[in-house]
């Protein structure tokens, strides 16, 4: 999927713009690739798509994958980590959702949890 540089440079100097749909929680979101983009996006897509939101590709990754919850970080009475989703969370923007971790649901005196505005 190799694409010639000069070409892209040549696209996007002429007004063509590049369009991905990234994944992100609770759907997909339009990024405006710029040409130096384009190549780094077929090489990577998930880790320039991160790149975009600030984060590394696993944190990228872990984002969609949660859709933007966060895991209660309290440890249940039996010694399991608590299932529970911290207050006020899901479908979080990156920053709030990586500032969001360490934080505790409800029950687990949620709130001191970071999240909460
Ligand atoms: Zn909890």
């Amino acid at each position: 999927m190799a694409a010639e540089t000069n070409t892209i440079k040549a696209m996007s100097d002429a007004g063509i713009r590049f369009l991905v749909s990234a994944r992100v929680p609770g759907g997909g979101r339009d990024l405006n690739l710029s040409a130096n983009e384009v190549e780094l996006y077929l090489k990577d897509p998930n880790g320039t798509v991160a790149a975009r939101f600030g984060a590394s590709t696993n944190e990228y990754l872990e984002w969609v994958a949660s859709d933007g919850d966060v895991q209660c970080a309290a440890t249940t009475t039996s010694g399991h980590r608590c299932k529970n989703f911290i207050s006020g969370g899901g479908q979080m923007e990156m920053d709030d959702w990586k500032k969001a971790h360490g934080g505790y649901c409800a029950v687990h005196g949620g709130e001191g949890a970071p999240h909460k505005k």
